[in-house]
């Protein structure tokens, strides 16, 4: 199991080797863009080549981009659908230029339209950046925390997106907290034991590409995305000793996106070293 974490990569992309490894992280996330606007600026191939050669050197592997969060593929309005393909391709492009895995995103939310009409749309457009992103780039689906109207609250609806698409570039990231606040108790034995046997059955573990390990600040089936820092929420501790004992995720990459803790009276600042030292010994302790 490699224990990492979302990075920042402001300053360009190399400085996020810098502070992944300041904080030990040894495998790493990053945005491919800032992740509120549309607008992105592109990287110089210098850039990419330092960033890969940081990476390889740093011995940080694997390395995935998560979309920005304004990508909406559930959307009814027409130009958001096409804004958030186009930035999905440009991080497809993005992710095979420097030697990431893919492209973890967050389907979207279909704002009371409902799952079955915007079923097809999704498919349409995850087809489209399919077919025109490199074939070593994977589309990363994420299951999401069951707030508002968002898509993949329930494995099945990931599931249904994978069986139509059937390719084997589209591929699941599981976030512990989403999970959580969405209703599957994956911080206790038995209700992550019945978490694991419904994702198999639905979505598959061969599928399986990424965990976002991250605590959680709402109770189980509580409906909000709000991560916390490892031990500090509702899964805690004891589940996370749980979590990174299970056979399912042993071999997987853990990606923490959690708020950090507070350094000399400054604001937390995202995953931080403790945060990562944390879920290490944890992982440590379960052997
Ligand atoms: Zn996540
Ligand atoms: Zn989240």
């Amino acid at each position: 199991m490699r224990i990492g974490a979302h990075i920042s990569t402001a300053g360009g992309l190399e400085k996020g080797i810098e502070r992944a490894q300041a904080m030990g992280a040894e495998t790493i996330q990053i945005f491919g863009a800032p992740p509120q606007t549309w607008r992105r600026k592109a990287h110089p191939p210098q850039e990419v080549e330092a960033f890969r050669a940081q990476a390889a050197a740093a011995d940080i592997w694997p390395v995935f981009i998560h979309a920005v969060y304004l990508v909406n593929l559930a959307t009814s309005n027409r130009q958001n659908l096409i804004k958030s393909q186009d930035a999905l391709i440009a991080d497809m492009v993005l992710s095979s230029a420097i030697g990431a895995k893919g492209v973890i995103f967050h389907i979207g939310s279909h704002r009371g339209a409902g799952y079955e009409k915007v079923f097809s749309q999704i498919v349409d457009s995850v087809r489209r950046v399919l077919a025109e992103t490199p074939d070593d780039s994977w589309l990363i689906l994420e299951n999401s925390a069951g707030m508002g109207d968002s898509i993949g609250r329930r494995f099945s609806e990931l599931a249904d997106i994978m069986k139509e698409v059937a390719s084997p570039r589209l591929k699941v990231c599981f976030d512990t907290q989403h999970a959580f606040s969405s209703g599957y108790d994956v911080a206790t034995t038995d209700g992550l034991a019945e978490t694991v046997d419904e994702f198999e059955r639905e979505v598959g573990l061969a599928h399986l590409v990424a965990i976002h390990a991250n605590d959680s600040k709402c109770p189980l089936a509580g409906g909000v995305d709000r991560h916390e820092n490892i031990g500090e929420g509702h899964i805690g501790r004891a589940g996370f000793e749980v979590i990174v004992a299970h056979a399912a995720f042993r071999d997987l990459p853990f990606l923490l996106e959690v708020p950090g803790f507070p350094k000399e009276g400054k604001k937390p600042e995202g995953p931080d070293k403790e945060n990562v030292d944390r879920l290490k010994a944890i992982a440590a302790a379960v052997g």
